[in-house]
């Protein structure tokens, strides 16, 4: 028989504690109190430039340490911190750093930085087995599809469905693709996230990034990767068996359950946040349009070359996005970047953190460039 709490108390750090993943997180930490619960300690809480809300939650979290990231001192205090699961909710590239730190200090990461994965995958892995730490997806749809060939057998897996809302751009036409501005942009219909990540949503670059995801998580060419736009968000993914079965994961869009999850993997515990209801649910599919969407295609080449690509693709992607929102790109252009980018040689063999690290500066400059030398064409 189970004792009545199987969780033994563990010390959480969470890294960009003031953003959309971060407050999701301290959600479910505080549910975790409310219901007369004791399973953690907050021991690291960071901000990149939030000071005023990163004291507020010192007040509330008096033993945390705090961190202002953008003044350095990160990677030193996860070290100093020693948390035993780490919830990187950084936005874009500059999480990958922090997660290694997370590892070298031998905590559990659970993931929603997808960069991580898609920068330095088999790296991240590698260092995983040897620290014997675990990596958990938080990505809705990667948390999803680790859950179901959990149970139903990765051997037996044909292919995975990886579910899209398609963005708030779905039905618009190439033609008012070209006009659409950042502000039309931060009007996201299901999910509630930080900008670069909405952007990234309406460009579908941000499934891109999650076919890469999947790619290196869980060992699957990309050709059995299949992206299926599904607008109201509730199925999360799907698993096509060998045999033709397809399982599904449902829940409310809500990302507090999937971080809840992957708190306590692999154990779990009821969970607060509501269920779905089916008296009024309707759900549709469909299949993408590529043609509207080239930052999918483009993940897709990524993936297939593998070595830096992916994370050439992702940077050039970010230094694409900060350009829309500086007005220096269109909407189309980000992906005229990142292919322009993509179509340099790079490498395809092991990686090491340096050249990682210096392959995405690279694609940054590159993009740069392109945008100068292409203003106003
Ligand atoms: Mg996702």
């Amino acid at each position: 028989m189970k004792k009545s709490n199987p969780f033994p108390r563990r010390r959480i750090a969470v890294l960009g504690a003031t953003g959309s993943i971060g407050k999701s997180t301290l959600d479910v930490l505080r549910q975790n109190t409310l219901a007369g619960r004791d399973d953690f300690e907050v021991v690291l809480l960071s901000s990149y430039t939030d000071q005023e809300g990163l004291l507020r939650l010192g007040e509330e979290f008096p033993d945390a340490i705090l961190v202002l990231a953008k003044k350095g001192g990160l990677i030193e205090a996860i070290a100093e911190a020693k948390p035993d699961i780490t919830v990187n909710g950084i936005a874009g590239a500059a999480g990958l750093e922090p997660s290694v730190a997370a590892i070298r200090a031998g905590s559990d990461l659970a993931l929603a930085n997808k960069e991580t994965i898609v920068m330095a995958g088999p790296l991240i892995f590698s260092m995983a087995v040897e620290k014997k730490v675990r990596i958990l997806p938080v990505d809705s749809e990667h948390s999803a599809i680790f859950n179901l060939l959990k149970a139903h057998g990765r051997d037996n897996a044909e292919e995975i469905l990886l579910t899209a809302s398609g963005g708030p751009f779905r039905k618009l036409s190439l033609k008012e693709l070209g006009a659409v501005t950042a502000k039309d942009a931060l009007a996201h219909p299901t999910w509630k996230m930080g900008p670069k990540i909405t952007i990234d949503s309406a460009s579908m670059a941000n499934k891109g990034l999650e076919v890469i995801e999947a790619v290196r998580l869980f060992d699957m060419p990309p050709e059995k990767i299949k992206v299926v736009v599904h607008p109201q968000s509730v199925v999360h993914s799907m698993v096509r068996m060998k045999d033709g079965a397809v399982y599904a994961q449902l829940s409310r869009p809500d990302m507090r359950l999937p971080i809840h999850e992957a708190l306590f993997w692999p154990e779990t515990a009821p969970s607060p946040f509501g269920v779905l209801n089916f008296d009024a649910l309707t759900l549709e599919f469909e299949k993408p349009d590529e043609e509207k969407f080239p930052m999918l295609p483009l993940a897709y080449e990524a993936a297939r070359l593998g070595g830096l690509y992916p994370c050439v693709y992702n940077g050039a992607n970010e230094a694409a996005v900060e350009a829309f929102f500086a007005e220096k790109a269109g909407f189309l252009d980000i992906p005229r970047i990142v292919e322009y980018v993509l179509s340099k040689r790079w490498n395809t063999d092991t990686l090491d953190m340096g050249s990682i690290l210096e392959a995405d500066r690279m694609a940054r400059d590159l993009a740069k460039e392109f945008i100068e030398n292409n203003r106003g064409k």
